[in-house]
């Protein structure tokens, strides 16, 4: 069992949890605003050690700041209340975590990042390619973040994992970059060879799990990876300099079982448990 919200944001801590209730832009279904909110609650219903990374989230120092006040309707007041609260935790040398809320909430904490860290790569784990330059006309759209990313960040610092959705323009560019990867083992070897020792923004788009064990999200997409597969990625990532991360597109009332919001929880556990190796 672990409960967020007994960890006071005061106290000394390392990583900061940040819950981003924003859905202001999905594109299919909306309820992704609910998701920080369900991952808590999950989280409490699940055990604190991971077997895989024989690690504990009692012996983590972390915080939750809880859930940023947003304006809903606008979305370019609360992207900057987004990176604000990133920027005050870079300030303080603790690591950004944020819990989704929408994809679009990582453009503002990659920015932040990518200010404290030019050198940044950001690894982004997805069912869709968030690649689009404008989703019916809009430019900041949840269908975008990626785009708007590369924008600053450059294609070339960019890798994708789990994509199987994407508009034709959107798969040239992938290829052309070379941004698309796998989880087949030679693949995760070669991404982490990748990433080496420059820091790392880790951003996680549920979705890139099979609807089967993930239909609590806007958008599913058939084909997805399991909780295996993503402990292998977990397992490979050991020992990067992760200096923000993200979970988002968890929107819990799309899943009556409940079982969505505590896969959501359990990446949360081992994303946490990871950064503090
Ligand atoms: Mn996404
Ligand atoms: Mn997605």
């Amino acid at each position: 069992m672990f409960d967020f919200t007994d960890r006071d944001v005061k106290e000394p801590h390392n990583i900061r949890v940040i819950g981003v209730p924003f859905d202001g832009t999905v594109s299919f279904r909306p309820g992704a605003r609910f998701g920080p909110a369900a991952i808590r609650d999950a989280s409490d219903g699940i055990e604190t050690y991971s077997p895989l990374l024989d690690h504990d989230l009692e012996s983590v120092s972390y915080a939750d700041v809880g859930d940023l006040e947003l304006p809903m309707g606008s979305v370019e007041v609360s992207l900057s209340i987004i990176k604000e609260s990133v920027e005050d935790a870079l300030k303080d040398n603790v690591i950004p975590f944020l819990l989704g809320g929408e994809h679009l909430v990582s453009l503002p904490a990659i920015e932040a990042v990518y200010e404290k860290y030019p050198d940044l790569v950001v690894v982004q784990l997805d069912a869709h390619a968030d690649q689009r330059e404008d989703y019916l006309g809009v430019k900041l759209s949840h269908a975008c973040v990626m785009r708007r990313v590369s924008e600053f960040l450059g294609q070339e610092h960019i890798r994708q994992i789990g994509i199987r959705s994407g508009t034709r323009d959107e798969y040239k560019l992938m290829s052309d970059y070379s941004t698309l990867t796998t989880f087949r083992e030679h693949d995760l070897a070669a991404l982490r060879a990748w990433i080496g020792n420059r820091p790392l923004y880790l951003t996680v788009d549920l979705d890139v799990f099979d609807p089967a064990s993930f239909p609590g999200t806007g958008t599913p997409e058939p084909g997805g990876i399991d909780w295996w597969t993503f402990q292998r990625f977990i397992g490979v990532m050991k020992g990067c300099d992760i200096v923000g991360l993200d979970a988002v597109e968890l929107a819990p009332q799309l899943d009556n079982s409940g079982c969505s919001s505590v896969l959501a929880a359990k990446c949360v556990r081992e994303m946490l448990l990871l950064v503090s190796l």
